[in-house]
């Protein structure tokens, strides 16, 4: 096992690999910007480096004083938490290079999954249903007709190299095949110097529903169920729940067993998310995140795991301890994201916590990383905490949420914290019953 891990991250994440640390025995280095001197998990982790100025570019996404941190400090691993170097596979092999270890996938699967086409190719060749669409990229309009034809309206256009929403236009007819095709295309070139694209149907009221998976590298993998995250502004999600109130446990186990024989398949190494749209019974393959996701606390809550211990456990050379004849689900978990931003426009609003309560009781997990005069740094993204609740069943969870967010005290700056007090007033979110637009729809109506 390792005796010191380095965290290559910030904010909440960090703290929860710290802790993950802490109980195995692990010493854990935190890294930071200067702006992030005061931050939480800087005083949390048992030793700390200051790797260069706030712009991430400069610091949080800066491989050599990240490399050069471990090399300071004797760290034998980086846990890379989500976003930042997470699915990046340069660093993977740079942090190899240096005979140190990543612990996530190996390089090969982070850039398979990276590139969407591939991603989806590869998914189809292991079993796992894919959004009917074109065969890889499409180069001209033309082209498009042609695959639009095939498939039928509508449908959507989509950046190859694509993430968090952007280069993707829907065409609701042929007349609107030619604009949308050279929107996503330029978007596509702008957000991502990349402006392949491909064309998916588009489905009408999906579900977001993932899997959690999790493998050992050596050909053993495991899946952990679905959560449902439908409920998505701006194809980010707001709030995220497991199970999924739609799934039946004999959809759960079709979906799941494919996508662990897949992993198996593939040797995965460590914790992954394959993401499908779902609607009318069936499944349909968009992604996969070669990470741990911000929201998998609900997954650990409903299964009783450890997800960022088994990475450890696995990245060291351990054998895993989940197997599928073991992992049973226990009641219900929802998680709400809790941003430092100003409704109705979700505007970022940095700024200092002048007084800061978390809740408490049976089945709260709060994982934050702020404090009673803590300054929230404007360089970085609007999540500040999360709120995680778990009860014997779903009506036991909702009201646990709402008693929870009822204790939960964040003074000074604005926060999503009253979205969600109204989000849980509704017959619709109580039922459960809600598809990846519901919440656009409701934020228009209900909000401006
Ligand atoms: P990104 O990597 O940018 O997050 P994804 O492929 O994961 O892109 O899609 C993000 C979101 O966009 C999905 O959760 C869903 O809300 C919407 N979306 C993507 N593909 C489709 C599709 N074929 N039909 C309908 N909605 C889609």
């Amino acid at each position: 096992m390792f005796d010191k891990i380095l965290i290559a991250n910030r904010g909440e994440i960090a703290l929860r690999v710290i802790r993950a640390c802490r109980e195995m025995g692990i010493a854990s280095v935190a890294v930071h910007s200067t702006a992030d001197t005061d931050a939480m998990h800087v005083r949390m982790a048992d030793e700390s480096v200051c790797i260069g100025p706030p712009p991430s570019a400069q610091s949080y996404l800066s491989m050599p004083a990240i490399i050069s941190a471990c090399e300071i400090t004797g760290a034998q691993a980086i846990h890379p938490g989500y976003g930042f170097l997470s699915e990046n596979a340069t660093f993977v092999q740079m942090v190899e290079d240096h005979g140190l270890t990543f612990i996530g996938p190996r390089a090969e699967h982070i850039r398979i999954m990276g590139d969407k086409i591939t991603a989806k190719d590869t998914a189809k060749s292991l079993g796992i249903p894919v959004v009917p669409g074109s065969d890889g990229g499409v180069p001209d309009v033309a082209a498009a007709r042609t695959v639009a034809a095939q498939i039928g309206y509508p449908v959507i256009i989509k950046a190859t190299a694509g993430g968090g929403g952007r280069g993707m236009k829907v065409a609701h007819d042929e007349a609107g095949l030619e604009v949308a095709f050279r929107t996503a295309r330029s978007e596509a070139k702008a957000a991502f110097g990349n402006d392949e694209v491909y064309i998916e149907k588009y489905l009408q009221r999906p579900r977001h529903i993932e899997i959690q998976v999790f493998g050992d590298g050596r050909g053993n993998a495991v899946h952990l169920g679905e959560r449902d995250c439908s409920l998505q502004r701006r194809h980010q999600k707001v709030l995220e729940e497991a199970p999924g109130p739609a799934i039946t446990p004999e959809q759960r186990d079709r979906i799941g067993g494919i996508c662990a024989r897949a992993m198996a398949d593939l040797q995965y190494a460590g914790a992954g998310t394959v993401e499908f749209l779902f609607e009318d019974g069936e499944f349909y393959f968009i992604e996969m995140n070669t990470r741990l996701q911000v929201e998998h606390p609900v997954t650990e809550a409903i299964f009783g795991v450890d997800l960022v211990r088994e990475q450890i456990c696995v990245a060291a050379g351990n054998p895993m301890s989940l197997s599928q004849d073991q992992l049973s689900i226990r009641g219900h978990a929802i998680e709400v994201r809790i941003n430092a931003e100003k409704l109705p426009n979700f505007t970022p609003c940095p700024g200092r916590i002048t007084q800061y309560h978390a809740p408490g009781g049976l089945g709260v997990r709060t994982d934050a990383a702020i404090y009673d005069g803590y300054s929230i740094p404007p360089y970085y993204d609007s999540l500040i905490g999360k709120l995680i609740v778990h009860g014997r069943d779903r009506p036991e969870a909702l009201a646990r949420l709402n008693r929870a967010l009822g204790e939960l005290i964040v003074d000074g700056v604005d926060t999503t914290i009253p979205l969600f007090r109204a989000l849980l007033q509704e017959p619709d979110i109580q039922r459960g019953d809600y598809s990846i637009h519901w919440l656009e729809r409701w934020l228009a109506e209900n909000m401006n």
